[in-house]
């Protein structure tokens, strides 16, 4: 049960680069083994980052020890989403803040283990709220929304949470930092010719969109 080899190393490794804390005890490794699924898989350990820069030590690290990680933050997945053999990156814990509101123009800007319904109880008296209502909005967190593009009760009216989603700031596998949002097609073009993974995604998408543009259209 306890990790070895290559994994031993990378712990090792990332413990020396974190401000969070890096949990490898066999208590936190089964509390993290499920989510609302029935499935149970022990992870290899869990990071509770402190900082955006933990997150990144870990992917650099998991990239470069080609091991798995698996963000998460309330674990309420259903399927399985949330466990995994795996190094947990828990991002519920200190990554939760609501880092800016645009009154104006109705958008937030937030971290990932943003509770929904604490992100509502602070968007009411301004006049807002966001739309996709999933029955665990109490403890779901914008992370996992997104990522398992969630919707509620009330879809028809406000539709998925992809439907939601204006930019993203994300962390590629190979540890470099992108943002990804709606782009003009000369904007797209000029990305192409970007180095390292970003550039290559870009490429890939023109490419997928331009061989099937009729499918996609019909
Ligand atoms: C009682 C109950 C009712 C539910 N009702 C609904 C419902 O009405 N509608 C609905 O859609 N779902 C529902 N769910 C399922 C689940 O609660 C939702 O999908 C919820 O949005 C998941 O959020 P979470 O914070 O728990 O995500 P988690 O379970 O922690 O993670 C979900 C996925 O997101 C990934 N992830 C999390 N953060 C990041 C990140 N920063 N970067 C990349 N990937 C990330 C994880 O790896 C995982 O694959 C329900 C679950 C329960 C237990």
């Amino acid at each position: 049960m306890q990790p070895t080899g290559a994994i031993q190393d990378f712990l090792h490794d990332l413990e020396a680069r974190v401000a969070g804390d890096l949990r490898t005890d066999p208590y936190t490794r089964v509390l993290y083994s499920t989510d609302a699924s029935i499935y149970q898989v022990i992870p290899y350990g869990v990071l509770i980052p402190k900082t955006v820069e933990d997150v990144h030590a870990a992917v650099e690290l998991a990239a470069r020890y080609r091991l798995p990680i698996l963000p998460r933050t309330a674990g309420s997945s259903l399927a399985g989403q949330a466990v995994n053999e795996a190094l947990v990156i828990d991002l519920s814990r200190h990554l939760d803040r609501i880092l800016e509101v645009n009154v104006e123009e109705h958008w937030v800007r937030v971290q990932p283990g943003v509770v929904l319904d604490e992100l509502n109880l602070h968007l009411r008296p301004l006049g807002l709220q966001f739309g996709p209502d999933p029955a665990s909005s109490n403890r779901a967190a914008m992370g996992g929304i997104v990522s398992n593009n969630s919707t509620g009760a009330h879809s028809i009216l406000y539709g998925m949470t992809a439907d939601h989603v204006l930019e993203m700031k994300v962390i590629l596998s190979d540890g470099s930092t992108a943002t990804f949002g709606p782009l003009e097609e000369d904007e797209a073009a000029r990305r192409e010719q970007r180095p390292g993974l970003e550039g290559a995604i870009y490429r890939r998408i023109r490419e997928i969109t331009r061989t099937h543009a009729d499918t996609i259209r019909a």
